[in-house]
């Protein structure tokens, strides 16, 4: 990133810096930098910030060992905000919770992206002990054959009352369909198009 990019002047000298969960995109911390904090931030790949109380560099996990490794970072439309996407090396907040945002209602449906890379990653790495490759191995028609296995046993659990058991189909099926897809060489973004498609009629 063009760290000259930040527009310095117009925040005299202390760039905010929103911090955030690369997996779940939560907000976890917001931190002001001064140029030479977030140049170190790039060189060294954790969150550092000038610490407004400590009048001071500070790198974010510099005592606790809970550093935010950087990702990712980007700079507003009118370059006097940064949003970092970082991976938590342990909880954020000093207080000891994930984020210093608390009761951020967040969605659990991030983990799908984090499935399909594994799903991906199996189908171009194989790897003999996994369940995931022996299932590209198998073949298309095995594949597909299994999305209709486990939707019947999903049919078949509606029926009655185990929430256990349902839970248990409703995912085993959208595992194998999402193998599918990455078998058949789509996206999962391709469906949505045609569902957000259909939405816009
Ligand atoms: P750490 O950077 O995690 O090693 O923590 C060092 C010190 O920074 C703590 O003792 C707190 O005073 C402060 N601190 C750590 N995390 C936060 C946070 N999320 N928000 C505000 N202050 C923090
Ligand atoms: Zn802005
Ligand atoms: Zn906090
Ligand atoms: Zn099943």
């Amino acid at each position: 990133m063009d760290t000259l990019a930040v527009d310095f002047d117009k925040v005299n000298g202390l760039v905010p810096a929103i911090v955030q969960d690369e997996n779940s995109k939560e907000v976890l911390m917001l931190g002001y930098m001064n140029k030479e904090a977030l140049d170190q931030s790039v060189k060294s790949g954790k969150v550092t910030f000038f610490s407004r109380s400590k009048q001071r560099l500070w790198t974010k996990g510099e005592t606790s060992g809970n550093f935010l490794l950087i990702r990712k970072i980007e700079l507003d439309c009118d370059r006097d905000t940064l949003l970092i996407q970082a991976n938590p090396q342990g909880p954020v907040c000093h207080k000891g919770d994930d984020t210093c945002f608390a009761h951020q209602n967040q969605s659990k449906s991030f983990f799908i992206d984090e499935l399909r890379k594994v799903i991906k990653d199996r189908k171009n790495n194989p790897s003999t002990k996994s369940y995931t490759t022996s299932l590209f191995a198998s073949g298309i028609n095995k594949m597909a054959q299994k999305v209709g296995e486990e939707a019947v046993e999903l049919v078949i659990e509606a029926k009655d009352d185990d929430k256990k058991l349902f839970l248990g189909e409703a995912a085993d099926l959208m595992f194998h369909y999402l193998v599918l897809l990455e078998a058949k060489g789509y996206e999962l973004d391709e469906v949505m198009e045609v569902l957000i498609s259909r939405h816009q009629k």
